[in-house]
């Protein structure tokens, strides 16, 4: 499970993704999810800084298009002023919608990356899709069963990224990736990976 959700890139908010980013992983489609990705669940709008990005990603000649698990109405009123592509109810990890959605639009299934803050949705969908996954920590995370339960699944995979990647933090809400959870795992700033 590990190998299929374990991220090739993580980072600390959805903006540290450059167009030179991209290029190294050879994305010229990045898929992005909404939700805890680019804004917090209760904010029905784009913020300016997901505007700039979105405008900064596109000058390059990258396309962004939204797929989301959300409802009609929020991809809707999100997507009102940036007007890109975009599915609601994609479905993801499962691909079908939206492997749809890009033959219909005349998108190449090829070159494609996923930026989301869900390893068990949006890394497991670029995986699926043969394509690069870029994971942000969630800007807010929803504390229901369902939630806690993703997140116990997804901790092994963000811990195995964290032992070799010093300079992500995950914001787990227990010490884990704290400086003393670092020493103990030998993880300390002198210590030189690879
Ligand atoms: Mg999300």
């Amino acid at each position: 499970m590990i190998k299929r959700i374990y991220p090739e890139k993580m980072l600390n908010v959805f903006s540290d993704v450059t167009p030179d980013l991209l290029r190294e992983y050879e994305i010229s489609t990045l898929l992005v999810d909404i939700d805890n990705t680019l804004a917090p669940y209760e904010e029905p709008e784009p913020s300016e800084a997901v505007r700039q990005w979105v405008d900064h990603i596109k000058a390059s000649g990258i396309r962004i298009v939204l797929i989301s698990n959300n409802c009609e109405p929020r991809v809707n009123r999100f997507n009102q002023s940036l007007g890109l592509p975009a599915v609601f109810d994609s479905g993801k990890p499962g691909t079908g919608k939206i492997k749809k959605f890009l033959t219909d639009k005349g998108i190449p299934q090829t070159g494609l990356g996923c930026l989301g803050d869900q390893l068990l949705t949006d890394a497991w969908l670029a995986h699926k899709l043969g394509g690069a996954a870029l994971i942000v920590p969630p800007i807010s995370d929803k504390s229901t069963a369902l939630f806690r339960f993703k997140r116990r699944v997804e901790r092994r995979t963000i811990l195995a990224y964290m032992e070799h990647h010093e300079e992500y933090s995950y914001p787990f809400e227990k010490a884990a990736g704290s400086p003393e959870w670092k020493q103990k795992r030998g993880m300390t700033h002198e210590h030189v990976s690879g």
